[in-house]
């Protein structure tokens, strides 16, 4: 949340944004919000820290890499329960018929993301301080994720008695008003009465579903909607702010020397222990090799002398992939597709691009992907990499400065070996779950 570093990656004088429309939006936004003077509530924020297995053979032990973390709309938290459920039940109903010594009840841990999500959410209701305000979910138009989005809607109803609206950021820019001297939010629903015959509702929590991808703001009024929610006093998740700290080209910034152990290294601004240098260590050693597009980085390897970040992408592209400002899958560009690819690359856009060495997934796992009603037919046998997503939600910032935070489970996703992308709604891969193997 460090103003001056998020200026300097994602920002429109110096960083990405002024070569990113979208990240350019944004973070004027965010700088209007400053500039306004508007006193910061508290941010929730929703993450999820994706990984693969590295097993790169030739000696080095496979590990775990970091593929990316989310900090906006990270889904698929509620459905990996399910899917964990649905592993357990067949367990249960079937012992798979004992095909493997493995297959043991305790091998198939619990799942329970979507309490642990919905905490989150209540906590910052909570903090929020009105009991009969509404969280706001903001979901896109046509929301395909529902799905995934309704267990934490019946959560919070159930477990902790909060109501929940939905409403797209184009019913938001007709129904979202803000009293100018209390800031508080106000939603109008669609249906123009609510159960209880009032025409306008409270919102404690602004829980974004949707606004992480340009095609959400198709007009400008759509960010101004954007920016109209959060000059509120509700509880953002995230806040714009939140949203380009999770930017790919931050986490690429943070592989830089030094920029991990300025921040890490002075935990105890955060109440937390400073880390030890083996622990600066242990983390930078989750990360994959990253550099920015625009950047003169060290030449390849054996290679004397500097070479700009292009041209180093350009010798190494069969290992790489690269990432634009983008979330939702669909984006990246792999491989033998890169040379043609930055040929094609305008120079000043390079600022918006990194680099990233891929992660060699362990070979020769094999499985089957079931698709929803293709019947026996449709499950089809292959080669496959899974991908694993730890969750957790914090609740930060606000007058007091405290932070509220916690893990709160996983996600599996399995992908034929050949797919280079990861995404379930997006079609590239399945729902999955973990089971666990005795050594
Ligand atoms: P998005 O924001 O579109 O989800 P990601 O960085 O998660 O972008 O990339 C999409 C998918 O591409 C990932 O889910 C993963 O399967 C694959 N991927 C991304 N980076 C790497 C990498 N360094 N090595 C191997 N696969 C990768
Ligand atoms: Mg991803």
């Amino acid at each position: 949340m460090d103003e001056e570093f998020l200026d300097r990656v994602m920002g429109e004088v110096e960083g990405v944004g002024k070569v990113d429309e979208f990240t350019g939006q944004l973070w004027r936004r965010w700088r209007n919000l400053r500039n306004g003077n508007v006193p910061r509530p508290m941010q929730l924020g929703l993450f999820r820290s994706d990984y693969l297995v590295h097993a790169p053979g030739g000696g080095e032990p496979a590990s775990l890499k970091q593929v990316e973390f989310n900090t906006i709309s990270s889904s698929f938290g509620a459905l990996s329960e399910c899917s964990a459920s649905l592993h357990r039940y067949l367990y249960k109903s079937t012992q798979y018929y004992a095909v493997s010594p493995h297959l043991k009840e305790v091998n198939f841990p619990v799942n329970n993301t979507t309490a642990g999500l919905a905490e989150g959410l209540a906590e910052a209701h909570k903090a929020y301080g009105v009991p009969n305000a509404r969280i706001l979910f903001v979901v896109q138009e046509g929301e395909r994720n529902v799905f995934d989005q309704r267990w934490l809607e019946y959560e919070l109803l159930e477990k902790h008695g909060i109501h929940v609206v939905r409403q797209t950021l184009h019913q938001l820019g007709e129904s979202a008003t803000i009293d100018p001297l209390t800031r508080i939010l106000q939603i109008m629903p669609p249906s123009g009465l609510l159960s209880d015959g009032s025409t306008s509702v409270e919102i404690s929590t602004v829980y974004f579903r949707a606004g992480y991808t340009p095609t959400d703001y198709p007009t400008p009024a759509y960010y101004d909607t954007r920016y109209l929610l959060e000059s509120s006093r509700a509880i953002q998740c995230p806040s714009i702010q939140l949203q380009l700290a999770g930017g790919k080209k931050v986490q690429q910034v943070l592989t830089s020397p030094g920029v991990l152990e300025h921040f890490l290294s002075d935990a105890a601004r955060w109440g937390a222990d400073a880390f030890t240098s083996a622990e600066l260590q242990e983390l930078r050693s989750s990360w994959m090799e990253m550099w920015g597009l625009d950047e003169d980085v060290p030449g390849a390897a054996g290679a004397a002398g500097e070479c700009s970040g292009v041209c180093k992408a350009r010798e190494r592209s069969a290992k790489l992939v690269l990432k634009p400002q983008r979330e939702g899958g669909g984006n990246n560009v792999y491989k033998e597709a890169i040379p043609t690819f930055l040929d094609s690359l305008p120079v000043k856009e390079r600022e918006a691009w990194i680099a990233m060495e891929l992660i060699a997934a362990p070979q020769g796992l094999g499985n089957y992907l079931v698709r929803a009603g293709s019947g026996t037919e449709g499950a089809v046998k292959t080669e496959v990499i899974s991908e694993l997503g730890i969750f957790g939600w914090a609740l930060f910032g606000g007058p007091d400065k405290q932070v509220k935070e916690k893990e709160v489970g996983w996600l599996v996703r399995t992908k034929g070996k050949d797919s280079n992308e990861g995404g379930v709604a997006a079609g590239f891969s399945v729902l999955d779950s973990v089971f666990l193997v005795d050594d």
